[in-house]
């Protein structure tokens, strides 16, 4: 399929003069183009790079009332050896793209039309990549159903889209985290596992709570015993047991995390013992208590890997306050990222010249 390119002269010279300010910060500013793609008649056709604009939407637009609307979360990042931008993990993130859709049952999108997308609109985003270290060109692909009409059926026509903004480094504030014991996130057989948009409207009420005892965070537990831990509302989990790294298995109602499997893979590689286990939030805040666990991480692409300083059960705090596997695997995954990793990792990125 051949891409169009369809933004306006100014947003040409925009793209080619724009100047990063000091204070990037988190996706305050867009990129002046996105890529746009259509899903009709069932093929996907109309592959565009055009002016980051509104879309045009019907109030009957199927996803906006049905919530078939999933997306990914990915970054470039600045190779000042090569001058050059790296993505990372994409091919992951696409692969996920496309689970997410065939549970929501929606088109599959191609290798070659997201990577022709993905990569044109990173290579025209010179001018709004940032090159200090831990700072990246986020990039989110969104899909939903465009079709019109109330009829609850069969939906027939997507819109694919990707947007992009630079984002700075994470502030690395350590994570006061709430364990939620009310709500739950995710059930077996649900749609806990694709990343959908409806996954992170459901946490928006459990936020507020976490955010009325003083956590920036929700810890959930798992549907069925409401035991186990599972994640946060937009990270994965990782504890620290005596020397050993332990994060829950994926079972279905997780998310499948690239940061997660990313630190699976990099502790391997340092020799850091590493398991994917059920930790119950009972061995949990025993082992705080008992001084055999050092550290608690999140992990996600937006934050990278972020310490977490306390866990508040409702009743009890349960504080942490050393972070020494968390910087050391957060510092591995960065010169990864920028593509400055070792060679047994080359895979995980994809050099994109300007
Ligand atoms: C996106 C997401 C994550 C993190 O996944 P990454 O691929 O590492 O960014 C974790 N949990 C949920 C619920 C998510 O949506």
């Amino acid at each position: 399929m051949s891409l169009r390119f369809t933004f306006k002269p100014e947003t040409e010279q925009q793209l080619t003069t724009f100047e990063l300010p000091d204070e990037i910060g988190f996706c305050k500013y867009t990129v002046p183009i996105m890529a746009v793609a259509h899903y009709r008649d069932g093929i996907w056709q109309d592959a565009q790079i055009t002016d980051f604009a509104p879309l045009q939407i019907s109030p009957d637009c199927l996803g906006l009332h049905y919530g078939q609307v999933i997306f990914e979360g990915m970054k470039a990042f600045y190779d000042s050896a090569d001058h050059c931008a790296v993505c990372f993990r994409w091919q992951q993130h696409w692969a996920r793209l496309n689970e997410s859709a065939k549970r929501l049952a929606m088109p599959e999108v191609p290798q070659p039309l997201f990577q022709q997308l993905l990569f044109t609109l990173v290579a025209k985003s010179q001018s709004y990549l940032p090159t200090g270290v831990g700072d990246a060109l986020y990039l989110r692909p969104l899909m939903f159903a465009s079709g019109n009409g109330l009829g609850f059926g069969k939906n027939d026509s997507f819109t694919l889209i990707i947007i992009a903004a630079p984002t700075a480094q994470y502030f690395n504030a350590p994570l006061n985290v709430y364990v939620e014991r009310e709500y739950r996130r995710a059930c077996e057989g649900g749609v806990g596992g694709a990343k959908m948009a409806g996954n992170y409207g459901a946490t928006y009420l459990a936020s507020q709570k976490a955010q009325q005892h003083g956590c920036q965070q929700t810890l959930w537990l798992d549907a069925k015993e409401g035991r186990y831990i599972e994640e946060f509302s937009a990270m994965n989990f990782f504890a620290v047991f005596d020397n050993e790294i332990v994060t829950p298995r994926l079972t279905g109602t997780i998310l499948p995390g690239v940061t997660r499997d990313s630190v699976i893979e990099i502790a391997k590689k340092l020799d850091i013992q590493i398991c994917e286990r059920a930790v119950s939030i009972e061995e949990l805040t025993e082992q705080i208590q008992s001084g055999n666990c050092q550290e608690v991480f999140a992990c996600g692409t937006g934050a990278t890997l972020i310490p977490v300083a306390s866990l508040n059960d409702g009743s009890s705090v349960y504080e942490l306050g050393e972070w020494k596997f968390t910087q050391k695997l957060k510092d591995a995954l960065q010169t990864i990222q920028h593509g400055q990793g070792d060679k047994h990792f080359d895979s995980w990125i994809t050099r994109i010249q300007f």
